[in-house]
């Protein structure tokens, strides 16, 4: 095989070769004609030379751009994906290698797609068999892809291709999908659909800060949720049960203490003492089971209304007044007259009510404990501040946690039950607000509520 510069250089060569033999054959043809006869045998030679000229570089040309285009034609079928077309021949060098090296690239991509489609069937069988719902939306809201784990009532089978607002008929769901691809954000929703509940949850696919598109993953919670409500029917006949023999022994131990009259230096009324405190904390535990048990179950009416948060501290200082008053701690009432808050009016004297009581409770007598207020650009702060002893900061993740007591004896002592801080975390959670706490060990803390001000806004 040779080279295309050997090619034409051996086509130059036999050319000029031809044109030196035709030019003596002219010349020795001058000699035996007459000299009129010279501008013919001229014009032959010429045209000679012109036709063994253009035949040459024609040739040469065409059989080079014959096997250029095969080439091309070669890589459009790759580019195309139809490795298997038939391997390009060539008698040129230079052409020879390329055509070597397109062939070997053509072998070497055929494998490494039938590997990529071997792990694509991989993967869409994993999807296709995940126990989880898995959708996948563009940005355009097309569904790209459904697995058959998807509720049938969440996205119809066949969905792929189409748009979101045609194929998905829940209109909570749909919200929640419009908002998030709007706003370019992950999210979760818990939904409940012909008694089956589900948790769906949003994610972006992002590269170089861009969203590509969101995957969707749909948890049928529905048996976590019934099993969640035997435990909560459970603890709320348990307490009920609980309630009726605790408030009976008080009322026999009161009656007791009435009847005997005893001293007061006694054995006798220092037990009965003990018995009364005592079913006075179990009856406090057992409501504030049955509290969290309501709440968690949602069976807590939940009524946010307009109202003057001042009015509403102010009622809670004649209840708190009796506590307090007695250690001679003050109370200060620092909300603005005109601060109006949108919430649930009994819950959240609730979660006050109790942030004051610890306040009182973990504070020395003749300390203060204040209520105040701010608004800020999307929540409502309300801060209850006390002068007491503090909590230290590895304590302070904890202390919401159900039963926690920083100290377990001063907490029962003062007729603690552990509960108090997790029912306020699960009120504000119902708000949609989250909770805090700043605290220095010796000097005091400040629990601040954070309520949304518009509290229909769905935490994430
Ligand atoms: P308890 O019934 O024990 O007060 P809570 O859930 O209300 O239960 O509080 C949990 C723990 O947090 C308490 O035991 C106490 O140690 C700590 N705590 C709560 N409020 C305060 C406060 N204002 N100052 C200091 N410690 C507090």
């Amino acid at each position: 095989m040779r080279s295309f510069f050997s090619r034409i250089l051996i086509s130059n060569w036999l050319f000029l070769v031809v044109l030196l033999i035709t030019a003596t054959f002219v010349l020795f043809l001058t000699t035996v004609i007459s000299s009129t006869y010279y501008v013919i045998l001229f014009i032959s030679y010429l045209v000679f030379s012109l036709y063994v000229a253009f035949h040459i570089s024609y040739r040469i040309a065409s059989n080079v751009t014959e096997q250029l285009r095969t080439l091309q034609e070669r890589t459009r079928l790759i580019n195309a994906g139809e490795f298997n077309s038939a391997s390009i021949m060539t008698n040129i060098q230079e052409l020879y290698e390329l055509s070597t090296s397109i062939n070997a690239m053509s072998e070497r991509l055929q494998l490494q797609f039938s590997d990529l489609n071997i792990e694509k069937e991989k993967f869409n069988l994993l999807l296709e068999n995940l126990k989880e719902g898995v959708f996948a939306i563009d940005k355009e809201k097309r569904i790209l892809f459904q697995n058959k784990s998807i509720p049938k009532l969440l996205i119809p089978e066949g969905s792929q291709s189409r748009n979101i607002d045609t194929v998905i008929k829940e209109k909570k769901i749909l919200q929640f999908l419009n908002q998030h691809i709007i706003n370019e954000t992950e999210g979760k929703i818990n939904i409940e659909i012909n008694k089956k509940y589900y948790s769906i949850r949003l994610y972006t696919l992002k590269r170089d800060d861009k969203t590509l598109l969101y995957i969707g993953v749909v948890l049928d919670k529905t048996e976590d949720r019934e099993r969640q409500l035997l435990r909560e029917q459970f603890v709320q006949s348990a307490s009920h049960e609980l309630k009726t023999p605790i408030t009976s022994i008080k009322g026999y131990a009161e009656t007791l203490e009435a009847k005997l009259k005893l001293n007061s230096e006694s054995n006798e009324k220092k037990f009965l003492d003990a018995i009364l405190r005592n079913t006075d904390r179990m009856i406090r535990i057992v409501e504030d089971m049955l509290t969290i048990s309501k709440l968690e179950t949602s069976n807590m009416v939940f009524q946010p209304e307009l109202f003057s948060l001042n009015d509403l501290v102010d009622n809670i200082e004649l209840t708190v007044f009796g506590f307090m008053n007695p250690r001679g701690q003050k109370f200060i009432n620092e909300i603005p007259e005109d601060f109006m808050i949108k919430a649930d009016l009994v819950q959240l004297e609730h979660v006050i009510l109790n942030l004051i009581q610890n306040a009182s409770t973990y504070s020395p007598d003749n300390s203060k404990i204040g209520v105040s207020a701010e608004r800020l650009e999307k929540v409502n702060r309300i801060m209850v501040w006390d002068q007491g002893i503090g909590i230290e900061e590895k304590e302070l993740e904890r202390i919401f946690e159900r039963f926690y007591r920083v100290d377990m004896d001063r907490s029962r002592s003062r007729g603690g039950t552990g509960l108090g801080l997790s029912i306020v975390k699960h009120i504000v959670k119902l708000h949609s607000g989250w909770v805090t706490v700043s605290s220095i060990p010796g000097k005091g803390s400040t629990f601040i509520v954070n309520l949304p001000i518009d509290i229909l806004i769905t935490p994430e």
